[in-house]
């Protein structure tokens, strides 16, 4: 079996993003926050904690809809469900 690199892999991933997120954090919550553990967990990268803003950047875009995050959050206060329709990662085998 070929051993690919994640990016190999993310290469075959298409992504139709939607106008609004599918990703809504209760902002507060994220505050309060000791570990930011989506800031970690999360293999797309979608989250990022600006400290100077004190506020977490959600790039929903990028999601690869792994439903990490949902389980990993700490306060369970981040709304998750799948993009509309057809939006959102498609995956491809190759
Ligand atoms: Fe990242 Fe997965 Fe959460 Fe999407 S579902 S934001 S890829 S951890």
């Amino acid at each position: 079996m070929e051993n690919k690199k994640i990016d190999d892999k993310l290469y075959s991933v298409k992504f139709c993003p939607d106008f609004e997120t599918h990703l809504k954090p209760d902002m507060n919550a994220c505050k309060a926050c000791k570990s930011k553990v989506c800031t970690i967990i999360c293999p797309a990268s979608v989250y990022e904690w600006v400290a100077t803003k004190n506020e977490l950047v959600v790039k929903y875009e990028n999601c690869l809809e792994c439903g990490a995050c949902r389980i990993a959050c700490e306060k369970k206060k981040l709304e998750w469900k799948y993009p509309k329709g057809n939006k959102g990662a498609t995956f491809k085998n190759g």
